[in-house]
């Protein structure tokens, strides 16, 4: 089977961790600050903090913004549905706002309108979570000017976004958010196994997020109750959890972080060559916006109805070949889940539409040319009538 995704390990990877398997501290020590480091010099973001993955990471930073059963999260319909749980982790109203129809990102048009209505209605979200799907960087500035205007608090999701940009300027800045989060699930741009972060130039959102991924707890004496801590006291000065990353996979994260503009490059470059092979293929092919560098995470490509074959039908033929096609994502909202918390069909249409098109091909740094050429080829034989 051609996986839609696969990780790539090295040598040297296996050499780093290797090394902290020979050193004294497996975890909380010095690599996880060193890997947190690296990716603050990656993006420009002034303070990070690695954790367990991204999933805790969106957690972390949905209670450090302060969200609660009182309030509501918004998302795109389309992602994962961690870009949603985070805000029912917390109690929190959790609900969404349709896509774009040729970037699959949040509509900042149709997020505008939401945020009209819900100024009228005295229902307005605290806290929106932007994806950046299939690593194109969402319209942020304008997200964070709508922020700015509505006065709600903003988490960016980019788990499939490390080592993309706009504007030449690298997502993850913390510019346009007040957080932003990557993975580093093995699926995605670079691994850690398991294995996120959270990045923010605000200083005492980072603290808070420290503070929750280890417990509530300090040893800061300015943040402790009493007035004359000992050397041996710490104190629980919140409820937190137990979210740290290890320095094993820390140190994995960092040995892979010294490729990323290479592994960005060869998803750019594999991006390119099926953009080329289907040409003559009755598929829309991804739209990255000029001002946009992806990092291309995913290769969508969306079914043309004229051809007659349906999603399930192409998904079917193209596994049966022994090609892992995927669908990135079923609309958020139409999961039981959040079916039974009163969302139903017809809410997002062009979330909906997408889902009922889109087929995800394999796109990972170690796909062979004949292996794209054999995608393409079955994938032309599938839409054949
Ligand atoms: C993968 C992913 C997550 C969750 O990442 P984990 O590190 O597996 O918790 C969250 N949001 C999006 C959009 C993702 O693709």
């Amino acid at each position: 089977m051609i996986p839609y995704a696969r990780h790539a390990v090295t040598a040297e990877d296996i050499s780093a961790v290797v090394e902290v398997l020979r050193s004294g501290l497996l975890t909380q020590g010095p690599v996880v600050p060193r890997f947190e480091g690296a990716l603050m010099e990656l993006t420009g973001a002034a303070h990070c903090v690695a954790v367990s993955n991204a999933t805790s990471a969106l957690h972390l930073a949905c209670v450090a913004l302060g969200l609660g059963p009182d309030d509501s999260l918004w998302t795109s319909a389309i992602t994962f549905v961690a870009s949603a749980n985070c805000g029912a982790y917390c109690g929190a109203r959790v609900d969404f706002v349709d896509i774009e129809p040729d970037t699959y990102n949040l509509s900042v048009e149709s997020l505008r309108a939401r945020l009209l209505d819900a100024r009228r209605l005295d229902c307005l979200p605290k806290v929106v979570v932007t994806v950046h799907m299939a690593g194109q960087p969402v319209e942020q500035e304008a997200v964070w000017d709508l922020a700015r205007e509505f006065g709600f608090r903003v988490i960016e999701d980019a788990s499939h976004a490390l080592g993309a940009a706009r504007h030449g300027e690298p997502v993850g800045s913390g510019r346009w958010s007040d957080i932003t989060v990557f993975s580093f699930h093995p699926a995605k741009i670079i691994t850690t196994g398991e294995g996120g972060a959270a990045l923010t130039n605000d200083e005492e959102l980072a603290w808070r997020m420290r503070l929750l991924r280890s417990h509530g707890i300090t040893r800061d004496p300015a943040r402790m109750r009493q007035a004359d801590p000992g050397p041996l006291d710490y104190e629980q000065v919140d409820l937190g959890w137990n979210n740290r990353m290890t320095d094993l996979q820390a140190a994995l994260g960092l040995s892979q972080l010294k490729r990323l503009p290479g592994i960005v490059d060869r998803r750019n470059e594999l991006a390119g060559r099926y953009n080329e092979l289907l040409a003559a293929v009755p598929v829309r092919l991804p739209a990255v916006r000029a001002v946009n560098h992806s990092a291309f995470h995913l290769y969508i490509v969306r079914l043309n109805a004229t051809t007659g074959r349906s999603q399930r039908e192409v998904a079917t033929a193209l596994r049966n070949r022994g090609i892992g096609v995927s669908l990135h994502y079923p609309p958020v909202h139409l999961q039981p889940y959040y079916r039974d918390r009163g969302f139903a069909p017809g809410s997002f249409p062009v979330a909906e539409q997408y889902a009922g098109d889109a087929i995800t091909l394999p796109l990972f740094p170690d796909l062979q040319e004949a292996e794209q050429r054999f995608v393409v080829d079955e994938l032309a034989i599938a839409l054949r009538v």
